[in-house]
């Protein structure tokens, strides 16, 4: 948000870096991350105008970054092509933002920035959306799993996350093991400084299928394949990108994970896909499923984007806000190749190669979608919606 009392940046960009589409939707989430005192951005015709809470210590450094960060995302997208796979119209009924009604009723309740409680109805959503996936995950015989909060942060450096995501990053660490240290934890975490902390050795888990994979470290698995299901929070550092339903800092995810020889892994991805489709058919939702690419920061972002695009390893489901006449991504269907059975150390019986793949559902940006589309008087959804998630 910018305040009236901002100070202005003006960065010119190179000559033919043209931030449009996706690279300027990428840009504008990731520019917060160059620098804490970036308040806002506005993208004009071969310049980017920020405001600043505080002038600048080095100006001409800062405009550097900024240009660096343009350059290297508009490069990163040259080669990405978006393939649409389905697209429907559905039957929305609302086109006003649900989210003042949620907060107001108390069924949405903020506890932080990016972080919420949910009660009553829309929590009732919430279950019966996981539900209603746990069943079909259930019927394809998947082994459920429950998982703890944190992984093991080395294994995020490790399996390729903090190198690819450092910006989403959320580390955890204890009090340093020394009497100074801990009569100073309070009063340093309330003045806003950074407390004396050992070194983190876990991390806020970013996904559920890194859980699956720390739980099949090392292990041998059946060779022609296996599946694994399960809900977790997951957290990322959002910073200022976080906004109503649509972005938080801690969501709700159900995750099937896969693993198995390379056509088994595609076979599984595409199965898990066509029944998304006939669900979102079934509920009239208006969305589209599209190829798609990981919000990698910078670093190898081009490199990553451009194969990610080529091999189509993601497809996101794409569900629309008539509200905001956009749409945001509720659910993803993702192909790791060999890279995190190998991360991980994980073999089929007998030392077979194996790849995986996972596929997630957001649940909070799903039920936001659902409210967004069909209003908030959930006894006036379609009766396939109530089906689904209320059994009648
Ligand atoms: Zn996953």
């Amino acid at each position: 948000m910018a305040s009236p009392a901002g100070h202005p940046l003006n960065v010119a960009l190179p000559a033919g870096t043209a931030l449009t589409g996706e690279a300027a939707k990428t840009f504008r989430e990731q520019i917060y991350y160059v620098d804490s005192a970036i308040e806002d951005c506005a993208l004009a015709d071969g310049a980017i105008n920020l405001t600043l809470q505080t002038q600048p210590a080095d100006a001409a450094a800062l405009a550097d970054k900024v240009v660096t960060l343009a350059t290297k995302t508009v490069e990163s997208f040259r080669r990405v092509q978006t393939k649409t796979v389905f697209e429907f119209v559905g039957q929305p009924t609302n086109d006003q933002d649900p989210f003042p009604h949620l907060t107001q009723t108390r069924q949405v309740i903020p506890s932080g920035i990016g972080t919420f409680t949910y009660q009553g109805t829309f929590l009732k959503v919430m279950r019966g959306l996981d539900e209603f996936f746990r069943r079909f995950a259930v019927s394809l015989d998947a082994v459920e799993q429950s998982y703890p909060t944190t992984v093991p942060a080395n294994n995020l450096a490790t399996n390729g996350y903090l190198g690819a995501f450092p910006h989403h990053a959320l580390l955890v660490s204890a009090a340093k093991n020394d009497f100074d240290s801990l009569g100073a934890l309070s009063g340093a975490v309330a003045a806003g400084e950074t407390p004396p902390l050992s070194a983190p050795t876990q991390a806020l888990s970013p996904t559920v299928c890194y859980h699956c994979f720390e739980s099949l470290k090392a292990q041998q698995i059946p060779a022609a394949g296996a599946l694994f299901s399960g809900t977790a929070h997951c957290h990322r550092n959002e910073g200022k990108n976080v906004t109503t339903l649509a972005r938080l800092q801690t969501f709700t995810m159900r995750e099937l994970i896969f693993f198995g020889p390379a056509p088994a892994v595609e076979k599984r991805r595409q199965q898990i896909m066509d029944h998304a489709r006939d669900t979102v058919k079934a509920w009239g939702l208006a969305c589209k499923l599209l190829t798609a690419c990981d919000p990698f920061f910078v670093s190898g972002a081009q490199a990553k984007r451009a194969y990610q695009s080529a091999m189509a390893l993601k497809y996101e489901l794409q569900v629309t806000l008539p509200h905001l006449n956009d749409s945001i991504s509720c659910a993803s269907f993702n192909h790791h190749q060999g890279t995190l059975v190998k991360s991980y150390e994980i073999t089929g019986q007998g030392g077979a190669a194996l790849q995986s793949g996972c596929v997630g559902y957001g649940f909070e940006r799903l039920a936001y979608a659902l409210y967004s589309q069909f209003g908030t008087a959930v006894e006036t959804w379609p009766g396939p919606v109530r089906t689904a998630l209320f059994g009648g």
